[in-house]
């Protein structure tokens, strides 16, 4: 059941991404516009009812753009040499408090003398947030998250693995696809944000998944070659097609 998803195709179709940015913002913004003309000086219960709604679909869309702000941020860019291990355990510990509310055990097993990694820490670090995350909306009652970072000569690999929902090969498909999501309040831009970055870094996603079982993330961090310098223009996708 394992694939190698390397999705520079999906990822590089900016056209599909600007008519699913497109279509995702114009939704929020028509119902706004359709709820102002609703507005009625003589029904104040009302109209604070739309103006709840007003907010919901603007948050929406503040959500969205800032989604997107990671792929068109190219000032932020920074490249150097980090431990990665350090960048994971500090995620996981930032997500510790929710992991908690949901009932969610997060484990991380590593390697001692994990290589230091040459790349865009934030960057990485986003990856590994989006991933953990994925893995925490998977366990809707609850479970384990098993995260794990070994390395080779050549090689770091980071794991991480959950016992949730899982996914059908219909589903594990279209990952890494904008906009793609199976969640009610999803962006789906969370998995595309990686493949882009780990694509950046010439590592590569592997994703293995049985629904009702689980799924597990593999990403390889190659040891002895430079990253994409310039990786988050939206013009670099042009080269990729
Ligand atoms: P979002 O989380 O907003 O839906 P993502 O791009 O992060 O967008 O994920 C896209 C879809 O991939 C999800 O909606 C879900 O269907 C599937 N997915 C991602 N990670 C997992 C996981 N760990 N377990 C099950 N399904 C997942
Ligand atoms: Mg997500």
């Amino acid at each position: 059941t394992e694939e190698i998803l390397l999705k520079s195709e999906k990822v590089s179709l900016i056209g599909d991404l600007a008519a699913g940015i497109a279509h995702e913002i114009r939704n929020p913004l028509t119902s706004i516009s359709g709820l102002v003309q609703l507005f009625n000086e003589s029904d104040p219960e009302k109209n604070d009812f739309y103006k709840e709604i007003i907010l919901t679909e603007i948050n929406r869309i503040n959500f969205i753009v800032s989604e997107l702000m990671v792929l068109a941020k190219p000032h932020a860019v920074y490249f150097s040499w980090f431990n990665i291990t350090e960048s994971i355990q500090n995620v996981i510990d930032l997500m510790q408090p929710e992991a908690n509310l949901r009932n969610v055990v997060i484990l991380f097993e590593k390697q001692e003398r994990i290589p230091l990694v040459y790349g865009e820490k934030n960057q990485l670090t986003q990856v590994i947030i989006n991933m953990i995350k994925n893995a925490m909306e998977a366990l809707p009652n609850g479970g384990t998250i098993q995260l794990s970072a070994t390395s080779s000569d050549d090689n770091i690999v980071l794991s991480i693995k959950d016992d949730g929902v899982g996914m059908t090969e219909e589903q594990k498909k279209r990952l890494g696809e904008p906009f793609y999501t199976t969640k009610f309040n999803g962006t789906g831009l969370g998995l595309m944000i990686c493949f882009k970055i780990i694509q950046n870094h010439r590592g590569t996603i592997e994703v293995e998944s049985l629904l009702n079982e689980g799924t597990t993330f593999r990403i390889t961090l190659p040891l002895h070659s430079t990253p994409n310098i310039e990786p988050m223009k939206v013009d670099s996708l042009n080269e990729l097609r």
